[in-house]
């Protein structure tokens, strides 16, 4: 019998783990449910760092949401009732930047279970890595 223990690191901020260290290491550093997170788009953009903290306290007292419970189990939807304006108000102080809007989401999940249904993340990302390589190849600028 060959009997092996093997070190599982786990990220300190969500359910993601692995084998290797170095390899968590990296995934804490751009973690979206790190307020500290280091986001590779605002580096690119050379946007200011987003206070993901700060920003996602803000927006919580905000959000104005309805519960509404369904018949059985006492399970309770909850519907972010001006999902505009708090979206606006992210987007305003994270530059825009999808990562950054995904982390303040997932910070205010934590308080509040509501969903933003307008925020596409993979649709705002496509579209932001679109613009980025249009800047490169020096296109998107008449
Ligand atoms: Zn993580
Ligand atoms: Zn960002």
């Amino acid at each position: 019998m060959r009997v092996e223990t093997k070190k599982i690191y786990y990220c300190e901020y969500c359910k993601k783990k692995s084998m290797r260290k170095d390899i968590m290491k990296k995934h804490e550093k751009i973690c979206t449910e790190n307020v500290n997170r280091e986001c590779g788009i605002c580096k690119l953009l050379k946007n200011d760092r987003s206070d993901i903290k700060s920003i996602s306290e803000i927006a919580l007292t905000m959000i104005k949401h309805k519960e509404t419970s369904r018949e059985c189990g006492g399970v309770i939807d909850i519907t972010i009732l001006n999902e505009a304006e708090v979206l606006d108000y992210i987007r305003e102080k994270t530059n825009s930047c999808p990562n950054c809007i995904l982390s303040v989401i997932k910070q205010i999940r934590k308080n509040i279970d509501v969903w933003f249904p307008s925020f596409k993340y993979k649709n705002e990302f496509e579209a932001m890595m679109q613009d980025i390589n249009a800047d490169r190849n020096g296109y998107g600028e008449y």
